[in-house]
């Protein structure tokens, strides 16, 4: 079998403050009752469970690029993942099958699969975060999403107190969602994505990044191309963390785009006659999937858009929400999330979703 090796820890940061807001995305978050760096599969296990033993709640935190946690933080105990580590597990003439543990920089493993030459995760470039939390909203972009690669999820069931493993049949994956999303049961402690052998993506989906590539939508293109273009692509809309740009200090797309029925959608098209078709892509069954940063612009939010504290609509992608000076309190940015789900309620009659898991706060 091929050996891949682990990546270095790109990130061992000791858990010296218990300030959240250190180990989220957004620069928000109140303090922790306690901090468990855990770097391994076992250990993770062992924190939940002596947090279990005091009696103490538990936050499962990894990259914090998917978490808005309230001013007040979390009074239980927050383990950070960092695990890091990938191996073939299974593997013949068309496919291999990469376990991966949950702390893995998620894009160190994307780059990882596109230079051994495994196709299937070269669209998800640049997505901040950790690969045992891409099961949790079935992370996506692009035109792909992990629901298509992954096998299965290596677990710790909080419930049963028992190791375990979850067929990817049953990880109820949908769009941005998943059983894993909200759960207090179930940890993850690895990843197996079956990936097929090909130097070509899959066939580019995505009608923007296929201009990019200068291909048609269906086209394949060599796997380094399509991950260059991608990373290019969210560079351009501050989605790849970037410490000195305000604009990717955020959780990447703050709200979901909705998901219509026929009957829902013609209300909104009548509502929005002014404004032209709504942009919108067939979703599950005959649902429609209508796009929110549509609808909060024409709602009256633009890029840029200020709440309190500095807080802002990103000025790069209308569906992102940054705390711009890094200083603001969550209560601001959940104050702006809140005007813009209410404006695009009143203009649209369409209610809006947030994406991030939301802790100790709501919008
Ligand atoms: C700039 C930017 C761009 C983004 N772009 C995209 C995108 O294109 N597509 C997309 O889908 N997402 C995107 N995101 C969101 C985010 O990066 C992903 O959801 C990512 O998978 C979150 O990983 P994380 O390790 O940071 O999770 P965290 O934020 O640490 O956790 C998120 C949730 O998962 C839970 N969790 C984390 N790890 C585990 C585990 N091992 N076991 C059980 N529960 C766990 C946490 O408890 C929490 O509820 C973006 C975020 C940012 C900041």
């Amino acid at each position: 079998m091929s050996d891949v090796s682990a990546h270095p820890a790109t990130e061992t940061r000791a858990a010296d403050s218990t300030t959240l807001a250190e180990y989220t995305t957004l620069r928000l978050g109140g303090p922790a009752g306690r901090i468990e760096i855990a770097a391994s599969a076992e250990e993770i296990v062992q924190k939940v469970q002596q947090a279990r033993l005091r009696d103490e709640e538990v936050l499962i935190l990894a990259g914090g690029s998917n978490v808005v946690i309230g001013d007040a933080g979390f009074p239980g105990t927050v383990v950070l993942v960092r695990s890091r580590g990938l191996r073939v597990v299974a593997e013949d003439a068309d496919t291999v099958t990469v376990r991966v543990e949950a702390g893995e920089p998620w894009d160190d493993l994307v780059a990882a699969t596109v230079a051994n030459g495994w196709s299937g995760l070269e669209c998800l470039a640049g997505i901040p975060g950790s690969a045992g939390a891409t099961p949790i909203q079935n992370v996506g972009a692009y035109g792909q999403e992990v629901a298509e690669t992954i096998v299965g999820v290596g677990v710790y069931d909080r419930a049963e107190g028992t190791l375990g493993r979850i067929e990817a049949a049953d990880c109820g994956f949908a769009y941005r969602s998943s059983v894993f999303k909200y759960s207090e049961r179930w940890v993850v402690l690895s990843v197996d994505f079956r990936l097929a052998r090909s130097p070509l993506s899959g066939p580019v989906r995505y009608a923007e990044l296929a201009r990019t590539l200068g291909v048609e939508p269906g086209d394949a293109v060599p796997l380094a191309d399509a991950r260059a273009a991608v990373l290019r692509l969210r560079a351009g809309k501050g989605m790849v963390l970037d410490a000195d740009d305000p604009d990717t200090r955020s959780v990447g797309s703050f709200f979901t785009n909705p998901v219509l029925d026929r009957q829902a959608y013609e209300l909104l098209r009548e509502r929005a006659a002014d404004l032209g078709e709504p942009p919108h892509w067939p979703g599950a069954g005959d649902t429609v999937k209508v796009s929110a940063a549509w609808l909060i612009d024409k709602a009256g939010f633009a890029k840029g858009h200020p709440g309190p504290e500095g807080v802002a609509i990103s000025s790069k992608h209308t569906l992102a929400l940054t705390n711009r000076g890094g200083t603001a309190s969550t209560a601001a940015l959940i104050a702006l999330a809140r005007d813009i789900r209410d404006g695009v309620h009143a203009r649209f009659g369409v209610p809006l979703h947030p994406e991030p898991v939301l802790v100790n706060c709501a919008v």
